[in-house]
């Protein structure tokens, strides 16, 4: 994956727009089930699509026992205004500690930023 974080069009690094948060409660299988949604929204690059999937998720968000938290990053470029999305996965462990599962990091930029074809993930 290449950095989100960072326009490549511009050479520039990408300002934050908002920080979503959220908590994923519940089963395994739902937790695996909204893993593959966000693995889908980023295959389409779809910035409000994830958003909005944090909304949702959100909105049924219940804090008791969760031990699964997400967020979205949205950044913007100063430059070009391509929207660009870090996300990053974190676990509670026995000791109520939050540790980062960075296999499970997720991102991408949109096609604004990635117009003159220098994604560097097709270079
Ligand atoms: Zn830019």
């Amino acid at each position: 994956m290449n950095n989100p974080g960072y326009c490549v069009r511009c050479n520039r690094y990408t300002r934050s727009k908002q920080l979503y948060a959220v908590l994923v409660s519940g089963r395994k299988e739902f937790v695996q089930e909204t893993l593959g949604r966000i693995k889908e929204i980023c295959g389409r690059r779809d910035a409000k699509g994830l958003i909005g999937l944090v909304m949702t998720l959100r909105k049924d968000q219940k804090d008791s026992n969760t031990a699964t938290r997400i967020t979205v990053d949205e950044r913007v470029c100063p430059e070009c205004d391509g929207v660009a999305i870090v996300g990053r996965m974190y676990r509670r462990d026995e000791k109520k500690k939050w540790a980062e599962l960075s296999a499970l990091a997720f991102g991408f930029t949109d096609r604004a930023a990635e117009a003159d074809g220098r994604d560097p993930a097709r270079a």
